[in-house]
């Protein structure tokens, strides 16, 4: 950060995700950090590019392991989720992948919630079962299930919480803890928080995930992820997962657009949230509606919980209508503004139904004895003035 701001005190977060890490100054006094649009790096001779390579001189080598770009972008994350270093990747799913492929071996156990988006359940049933790491999933927030669990000795415990897509949300701090006790590595997905309402890492977890396709991006343009923790996890996820194991580079261009929608993570995450609290409170009032799920709804079994560990509610509301399935399907398709599509954290509103959509890789059976209902409709509750959302729903829940 630039020599004029405030020595001896952390600037605030918004002031972070602004100018931590860039000095217009060391750049051609461009206010705007710059796109280092190239694949690989000169180096100055053989001796130098061995040196730089065997890491006994600092440099950058080849694309796909670190680019100046990428390197900005990781120092901001770094500092918003209070972790000591960031990666960045080609999409959430690169993120997710590459930590566990880096992290874990044939023969070890991981255990996860049950409750995960689509294909994060997919990656673990038919990605890295298939490679002889045994995968279990239980309800985290079940005391008995996950000491039982813990006692089996698994070298990875991951969730999310908020939960996609209903929701609900895990006790970070007595996970992480207890995972920690047990020898095993806590692992969040805390994309739909984000670190501007909840970060996971000063409650004891070990290493955050991101999807930036959502909030961090934040204008639906993307498809970006990102690790945090320490270096003692992050340092081989580069080495290993980034160099070839996966391969899942983030663009420098997409780098530029993450590191633009992160200026302005905070206040968008504020009207977020409260646009769709009240949107969740209209909801819970309404006689069509039979159940509501939001974490911050005032009276819900998780509003405590979700009060400790999350400063706002964010922007996902998850909801059950009286007549169920064909109930859910006929309000979508009575919604005008708002738009049908998976995805999250844009600027436009957008509704979704996980049975048949983002959590379609869960078998019915599974969905059912897991708690995500067919009737189910996610929103993913946008930047548009309130008014117009709540009119839109309102009007969609009148019409059948
Ligand atoms: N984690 C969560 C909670 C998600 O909702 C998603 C995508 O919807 C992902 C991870 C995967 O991210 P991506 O689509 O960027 O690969």
């Amino acid at each position: 950060m630039s020599a004029k701001t405030r020595p001896n005190k952390q600037p605030g977060f918004s002031t972070r995700a602004i100018h931590e890490g860039y000095d217009p100054f060391d750049n051609r006094r461009a206010l705007t950090a710059p796109i280092y649009m190239t694949s690989t790096f000169a180096f100055e001779d053989a001796e130098e590019g061995g040196a730089v390579y065997a890491g006994e001189v600092a440099g950058y080598t080849y694309g796909r392991t670190m680019n100046p770009t990428q390197g900005l972008l990781q120092e901001r994350l770094a500092s918003l989720e209070e972790g000591e270093e960031a990666l960045v990747f080609g999409s959430g799913m690169g993120a997710i992948s590459n930590a566990f492929w880096t992290l874990c071996k044939a023969g070890d156990r991981v255990v996860c919630d049950q409750i995960l988006y689509g294909s994060t359940y997919a990656f673990f049933t038919k990605g890295l079962a298939k490679f002889g790491v045994e995968v279990e999933f239980i309800d985290l927030n079940d005391t008995e299930a996950r000491a039982a669990a813990l006692a089996r000795r698994p070298r990875v415990v991951y969730f999310e919480s908020p939960a996609n897509p209903n929701l609900r949300i895990v006790d970070i701090a007595a996970v992480a803890a207890e995972a920690r006790a047990a020898g095993a590595i806590s692992m969040i997905d805390n994309t739909f928080a984000t670190p501007a309402l909840q970060r996971p890492l000063t409650l004891g977890v070990d290493v955050v995930v991101h999807s930036m396709t959502k909030y961090l991006g934040g204008h639906g343009d993307l498809l970006a992820g990102a690790v945090i923790g320490s270096s003692e996890y992050l340092t081989p996820m580069r080495k290993e997962g980034l160099r070839y194991l996966t391969g899942a580079t983030l663009s420098p261009l997409n780098v530029f657009l993450v590191l633009r929608g992160l200026k302005t993570l905070e206040i968008r995450m504020a009207r977020h949230s409260e646009s769709a609290a009240a949107v969740a409170a209209l909801l819970a009032g309404h006689p069509k509606v039979a159940e509501v799920h939001y974490p911050f709804l005032a009276g819900s079994p998780d509003e405590a919980l979700a009060r400790r560990q999350m400063s706002a509610g964010s922007g996902l509301v998850a909801f059950e209508l009286a007549g169920g399935v064909a109930a859910g399907k006929a309000f979508i398709d009575a919604l005008e503004m708002v738009h049908c599509a998976v995805s999250l954290g844009d600027a436009e509103t957008l509704a979704q139904h996980p049975a048949s959509m983002t959590h379609s890789t869960y078998s019915q059976e599974e969905r059912a004895r897991y708690g995500i209902t067919d009737g189910l409709i996610r929103l993913s509750v946008g930047l548009e003035n309130s008014e117009d959302i709540l009119e839109d729903i309102e009007r969609a829940l009148e019409k059948f």
